[in-house]
């Protein structure tokens, strides 16, 4: 039994396009219906191939942003003008486009909506669709555990899930959104723009006398940073999970 699964998980598929929507000027949302998908936690990612029509083919991977729903699953793609795949991803494909995937995969940057304890979710760019699908699960199965997000954006136009985040944060649910503008802040913004650290994370972050489980997702240098300051806060790193975002390269 244990052998079918990972043997399903390591089969590429070829899932359909059933939509796709803007998220911002750079970044796409990808909705994609598979047949006979095995499900996923919040968390784990999919591996998506190209191949051109010589035979050349590239891998990367995307986190899954919805949350476990039957047979349908959304990504969301941020444009790297100078990537092989992403441009494809954000810009090309279109509804009704075959896409092979394969996943769910990865069993640590994972949260399961039977968890109880405070969760702190903080995200650089497009990091954040881990973190989304981790919101989501939690909204869609009505689970308590409260949640804080800290969302690190170039400016409030960069930030994915913009009017949803604001509604799931107020409607009483438990969830808390606080953002870190690095380059653009709204008038009357209360903080110039910056990246995040000691300050901001005491402000915004669950104390570590709480216990949260933290996740802490982005580029590399960004998860790197965030991870050293929460444990120099007094975070338990037991308690820190992290997934970077790049770069990747293609097949070796
Ligand atoms: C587990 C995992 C989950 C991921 N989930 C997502 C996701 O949900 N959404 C998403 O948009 N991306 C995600 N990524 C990143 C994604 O896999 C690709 O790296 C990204 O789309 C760039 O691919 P590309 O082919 O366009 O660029 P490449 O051709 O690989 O690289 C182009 C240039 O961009 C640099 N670069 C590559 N990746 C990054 C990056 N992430 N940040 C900054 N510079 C980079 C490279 O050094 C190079 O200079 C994830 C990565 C991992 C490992």
């Amino acid at each position: 039994m244990a052998r079918a699964t990972v043997l399903g998980r390591l089969t590429w598929r070829v899932a359909t396009v059933a939509a796709v929507r803007d998220e911002t000027q750079n970044a796409r949302t990808i909705v994609l219906d598979l047949p006979d998908w095995p499900g996923h936690l919040a968390g784990q990612h999919v591996d998506v191939r190209l191949t051109a029509p010589d035979g050349y083919s590239t891998e990367r991977s995307y986190s899954i942003a919805s949350a476990p729903e039957g047979n349908r699953l959304e990504l969301t793609v941020d444009l790297l003008p100078d990537g092989e795949v992403s441009p494809y991803l954000a810009r090309v494909l279109s509804a009704g486009d075959p896409l092979e995937i394969r996943g769910p995969i990865g069993g640590w940057f994972v949260w399961r909506p039977e968890r109880p304890e405070p969760v702190q979710l903080i995200a650089g760019g497009s990091g954040v669709v881990p973190l989304m699908a981790m919101i989501r699960t939690r909204e869609a199965g009505g689970a308590r555990a409260p949640f804080r997000l800290l969302y690190s954006t170039r400016g409030p136009e960069a930030a994915f899930y913009r009017d949803e985040l604001r509604r799931s944060s107020e409607n009483g649910s438990g969830l808390s959104v606080t953002y870190a503008y690095t380059r653009e802040v709204p008038q009357d913004w209360e903080r110039p723009p910056g990246r995040v650290d000691a300050g901001l994370l005491a402000q915004a972050a669950w104390a570590p006398e709480r216990e949260p489980i933290s996740f802490v997702c982005g580029p590399t240098g960004f998860v790197e940073n965030v991870a050293d300051l929460l444990v120099s806060a007094g975070h338990d790193p037991a308690r820190i999970r992290t997934e970077r975002f790049g770069p990747s390269g293609g097949q070796p």
